[in-house]
């Protein structure tokens, strides 16, 4: 976040997350939003609340979308899109 989403302070840093977390919601989706999306429903999109606290938007991978709920314990791992772009997902922990 550019911002601190608590007092809007722009004086922020990086720090370093033991990428741990759990699921905060989710929901599954089951209509893709694009074209390019179509053979990867159903998917799930979540909130995972980070140890540390921050929570992000992210996928639940490898596992079955009906096994995801609240609360569920996730490891965070980063997956190449492209080259030059990886993205946090979640993965049962
Ligand atoms: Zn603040």
């Amino acid at each position: 976040m550019p911002l601190c989403p608590q007092c809007h302070s722009a004086d922020i840093e990086w720090r370093a997350a033991v990428a741990g977390g759990s699921v905060y919601t989710y929901t599954v989706v089951h209509h893709p939003t694009h074209p390019a999306f179509r053979d990867q429903v159903p998917y799930v999109v979540a909130v995972v609340e980070l140890d540390e606290g921050p929570r992000i938007v992210t996928n639940v991978k490898h596992c079955r979308v009906e096994d995801v709920h609240g609360g569920m314990r996730v490891s965070i791992f980063f997956e190449e899109v492209t080259d030059s772009v990886s993205l946090p997902q979640a993965e049962p922990a």
